[in-house]
């Protein structure tokens, strides 16, 4: 069965047979150059070298060379006992175009198109790769069968997630991809894979209702009172007051009437 990435073209190369297991790694590469099609040169000068994907994130150009469901040849696997060899252990390899000494400085953009064109509809078609785990990535110290970074066999073996050519174990000693923002490419799987959800419509701020029962049953008891006592206190009161004014204005005028006429 093969499958053509969506966004790639097709550029089907020999296969180098079956994986062991299944596809569990995806390894990156750097063809050390600036074009798919220097590349593509390369494996036609050199034989079976050649990845699953060559994909340039810059020009967001990609060519598909073998099926996921095969594997591929760009891991050095000599002096291993035949048929062993680490391309068929479970690897997807991707030849990056561009330098082991660029990855760090790569705009987000590009992380993002390998991301759009090659990683999310690989994660599809090889479930099995749990790609949340990353190796650690390391610049031109990385190089050398006995670098720090390199797996051992166990490692490799066991080792489900994101690598580089540079952890492919001995004889292999490159150090592509480079330190490679592991962070970048992570934030930039998992928008498309897990994007955040939809938020749900804002709540509501609560009522202002920060009283305590024992405060809110204080309050009816006063509010009772003002109603039964001084509210009907107060209204009796202003009808007294008025009454009381005209009693005394009438008075008045009497007192006025008398001071008058006693003059
Ligand atoms: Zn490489």
């Amino acid at each position: 069965m093969t499958e053509q990435f969506p966004a790639l073209h097709a550029d089907w190369r020999p296969d180098n047979g079956k994986h062991k297991g299944q596809v569990t790694k995806v390894l990156l590469h750097t063809t050390e150059g600036s074009t798919v099609s220097g590349a593509q040169g390369v494996y036609n000068s050199r034989g079976r070298i050649h990845p699953h994907v060559t994909y340039d994130p810059r020009q967001r150009y990609g060519v598909q060379h073998v099926s996921v469901h095969k594997a591929s040849f760009s891991i050095k696997s000599r002096r291993l006992p035949w048929p062993h060899s680490f391309n068929r252990d479970g690897v997807f390899q991707i030849e990056i175009v561009g330098y082991a000494s660029k990855t760090p400085v790569m705009p987000n953009e590009w992380y993002e198109a390998l991301v759009l064109d090659v990683l999310d509809p690989l994660f599809d078609l090889a479930p099995a790769i749990q790609w949340w785990h990353f190796a650690r990535f390391v610049g031109s110290s990385g190089y050398g069968t006995r670098a720090a970074q390199r797996f051992g066999m166990a490692t490799w073996l066991a080792f489900n997630g994101v690598v580089g050519h540079q952890h492919a174990p001995a004889p292999n000693s490159h150090w592509d991809p480079g330190a490679i923002r592991v962070s970048t490419l992570a934030a930039a799987i998992v928008d498309v894979r897990e994007p955040e959800p939809i938020p749900p419509d804002p709540i509501p701020p609560p009522e202002e209702d920060d009283m305590t029962p024992a405060q809110e049953a204080k309050l009816d008891r006063v509010l009772a009172i003002v109603d039964d006592d001084d509210y009907g206190n107060k209204a009796l009161l202003d009808t007294m007051t008025k009454k009381f004014r005209a009693v005394f204005e009438k008075l008045n005028r009497l007192l006025d009437h008398f001071n008058l006429s006693r003059n």
